[in-house]
């Protein structure tokens, strides 16, 4: 478990951000936007498929069923297959976001009562034909006891075993907490995508998620840093993504910013990155989506050392 120093002790705010930012830096190179460049290429898979990633991030509300939904969704207009699993089961919402509400007939636990098969569980976007979704159980529903992780790794191989051939990608949802359900949904997964926001709340839960995932066998794991506002940032009300890395020591996925389009793309059931034009976090999504393809990362760059008259993309990194 990585052992994070500054989360041991926290100070206040204030203190915290100018402890972070009055570190000295190394000097600020110049940034390469590969990402935006690259999309006359298809990018490389890399790993074994299918790949099981769970998206997770301990604390509720940082944004696991938007990551899930957006960077599921850039998966398949990419050209792969994907299985989403929403295994928040209390608080079942990735269906809302992608607005397949009204098309979840069957979910998981039909198919394990023998009430119906795999593939009548599974919705398939009308929009992304490659991309389908999987809901573990009704809204407000109990799950049958004795549900936990052996019924996902049965699920996964079910999914493998299909006449269509395994998904490149199966993205699970993890509800938010440690306890049963958080369990159950890392089980299957070989690898994470934590999802965080800059804050310290956010910070100490990832710690302790992060922690658990290696515990779990799970080491290929890596950050999204949500919400964040590079104007908050730059009056040290918010810490910077840099900070952030520091304090997890976990590759970097993305960043993405606060955006409202992303609460208009929610509330409208039409995930972001299918906006035309396309918005801001959108692409950031996008990009992320991208590096997990290609198992790659982001550098962190620091705010105060840009140069000016950066345009938007200065959130991207190299
Ligand atoms: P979780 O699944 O971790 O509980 P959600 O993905 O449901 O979190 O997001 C919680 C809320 O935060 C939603 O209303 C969503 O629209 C909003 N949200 C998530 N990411 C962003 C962002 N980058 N900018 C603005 N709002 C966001
Ligand atoms: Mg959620």
């Amino acid at each position: 478990m990585i052992s994070l120093q500054p989360l041991a002790n926290l100070k206040p705010a204030s203190l915290y951000f100018h402890r972070f930012s009055s570190k000295p830096r190394t000097k600020f190179k110049p940034i390469t936007i590969h990402s935006l460049l690259q999309y006359n290429r298809k990018p490389q898979l890399a790993g074994d498929t299918p790949r099981v990633v769970v998206i997770t991030s301990g604390k509720g509300g940082v944004g696991k069923t938007t990551t899930t939904a957006n960077i599921g969704l850039s998966l398949a207009r990419l050209g792969f297959s994907v299985v989403a699993i929403d295994a928040d089961v209390g608080l079942r919402n990735l269906d809302l976001l992608l607005g397949l509400e009204n098309r979840v007939n069957y979910t998981v636990v039909e198919v394990l009562n023998g009430d119906c098969r795999l593939d009548q569980a599974l919705v398939r976007d009308k929009r992304w034909s490659n991309f389908e979704l999987l809901c573990i159980s009704k809204p407000r529903s109990k799950l049958p006891l004795g549900f936990g992780g052996k019924a996902l790794i049965w699920l996964v191989e079910a999914l493998k075993a299909r006449e269509e051939g395994a998904p490149d990608f199966i993205i699970i949802d993890c509800p938010a907490g440690i306890d049963a359900g958080f369990i159950t949904a890392i089980t299957p997964a070989n690898e994470a995508v934590l999802v965080t926001t800059p804050d310290i709340t956010s910070l100490r839960d990832a710690d302790r998620v992060t922690g658990l995932l290696e515990c779990d066998g799970i080491r290929d794991i890596k950050m999204i840093v949500n919400r964040v506002r590079t104007d908050m940032i730059k009056g040290e009300d918010m810490m910077s993504v840099l900070d952030v890395q520091e304090m997890l020591g976990l590759p970097l996925l993305g960043v993405i910013p606060e955006d409202t389009e992303v609460i208009r793309s929610t509330n409208r059931g039409h995930p972001l990155v299918l906006n035309k034009p396309p918005a801001i976090a959108g692409l950031a999504f996008e990009q992320a989506a991208w590096r997990l393809v290609e198992q790659d990362s982001m550098k962190a760059v620091m705010m105060e050392e840009e140069p000016k008259k950066r345009g938007f993309f200065s959130f991207f990194g190299g």
